[in-house]
């Protein structure tokens, strides 16, 4: 039965056309859209998902899965037919000009995404799954639309532990901080000048662990990182997402050793190591 409270989630499938390509850094390029409906796009939240579809395997034309059964008309395509779907973060939605920013890690061209990004040109277009309406009326509609990161309202201290995928999402977070808000944060990415400004309102403190370029003795990853830190007491929340193996060890230092509830830990696995992830 749906409560009266939940409001209607609509997501549904448009082309993308690249408008703009800048690369923020080494390793994360930021890819401009734009399309005649991205102006009727929203967001739930700083970390809102959504999907990007390209051509299938067997290099047949992208066709996009259509209406409010998107995902069941996707499913019901034979795999070497059925375009290739990813997960993206919105980093930045403006409607009036419709467009919308991705930042995509530029990890090589061993998966079909970020190889399309290596080669990407001003033109090009891709398929993108949008949210249409969110509901944003409590936390289970927050979550229903796509986004993870719901800290509770009266979360004064949160910790926030990111590598490099989950660094557009990051930095949207902090860009909605509030100025009463503190937040300790991690952010692993591959090299020194992967590191870059992330303004915000609220009160921040970043500890940054770069893989390559990094000063003798610097931790050399993120657990080993939250591991050698004291976490302050008044820590109530925490958002972690990456590296799928790393989120659980992370979630499981913050709940046995720190001693913050499952509840206020929210994490999610971002890719796979060694396997490619829808
Ligand atoms: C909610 C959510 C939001 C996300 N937002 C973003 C985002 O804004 N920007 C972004 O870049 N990614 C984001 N990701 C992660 C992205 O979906 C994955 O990295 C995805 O695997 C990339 O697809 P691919 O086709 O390039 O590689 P896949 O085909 O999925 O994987 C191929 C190979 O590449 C490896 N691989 C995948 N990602 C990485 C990586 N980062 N570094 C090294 N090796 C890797 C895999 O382990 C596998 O061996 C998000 C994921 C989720 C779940």
């Amino acid at each position: 039965m749906t409560s009266i409270l939940e409001r209607p989630i609509d997501f549904d499938s448009v082309f993308g056309t690249v408008a703009a390509i800048d690369d923020v850094s080494p390793h994360l390029r930021r890819v401009t859209f734009t399309g005649p409906r991205l102006g009727d796009a929203v967001t739930a939240g700083p970390d809102q998902r959504i999907k990007i579809l390209l051509p299938p395997p067997n290099g047949s034309e992208l066709r996009l899965p259509v209406g409010k059964d998107w995902y069941a008309g996707w499913c019901a395509q034979p795999v070497e037919e059925r375009s290739v779907m990813r997960t993206y973060t919105v980093r930045a939605l403006r409607p009036a000009v419709a467009e919308l920013d991705i930042e995509f890690v530029l990890h090589g061209v061993n998966g079909p995404a970020s190889a399309w990004v290596s080669e990407a040109a001003l033109g090009d277009q891709i398929g993108l799954i949008l949210p249409f309406a969110v509901d944003t009326g409590s936390t289970k509609g927050l979550l229903n639309s796509g986004v993870d990161y719901v800290p509770p309202a009266t979360s004064l201290h949160r910790v926030l532990i990111a590598d490099e995928t989950a660094l557009p999402a990051l930095a949207g977070i902090l860009e909605q901080l509030p100025a009463d808000v503190r937040a300790t944060v991690f952010v692993e990415v591959p090299d020194i000048r992967d590191i870059r400004s992330l303004p915000s309102l609220g009160r921040v403190d970043i500890t940054w662990l770069p893989h390559a370029g990094a000063p003798e003795g610097t931790p050399k990853s993120l657990p080993e990182a939250l591991e050698a830190a004291s976490l302050a007491r008044d820590v109530d929340f925490a958002w972690v997402a990456g590296e799928s193996a790393m989120i659980k060890q992370i979630r499981r230092h913050l709940v046995n050793q720190v001693g913050l509830p499952k509840s206020a830990v929210s994490f999610q696995g971002y890719w796979k190591r060694g396997e490619p992830m829808e």
